[in-house]
């Protein structure tokens, strides 16, 4: 097995570095058009920042489920049983098939 050659070794840790720092802003969407293909691009080949990206937008969700947690309303509640009438329509309609 060939070892990559020094020269592409640290093109690659550069282009990590660059698309570690815009891992935040690639997930928040705040990337033009051309940095997220480069980000992506990076991310096909790259293991290393493919794990970082994993991580971050699981924190970001746990973060945003955090945030979307509340005490549940009436409104709420009613949401939720038409959520439920909709689910036992659906499942009921399967069941006929
Ligand atoms: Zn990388």
């Amino acid at each position: 097995m060939r070892g990559k050659s020094l020269r592409e070794t640290v093109r690659e840790m550069r282009t990590c570095h660059r698309v570690g720092r815009q891992l935040q802003d690639y997930l928040d969407h705040e990337l033009d058009a051309a940095a997220v293909v480069a980000v992506e691009r990076h991310l096909e080949t790259c293991v290393t920042c493919g794990m970082e990206v994993a991580t971050y937008s699981r924190i970001k969700s746990a973060l945003r489920e955090a945030a979307t947690e509340r005490p549940v309303t009436v409104h709420d509640e009613e949401a939720l049983s038409r959520l439920r009438e909709f689910a036992d329509r659906l499942a009921r309609s399967e069941g006929a098939e």
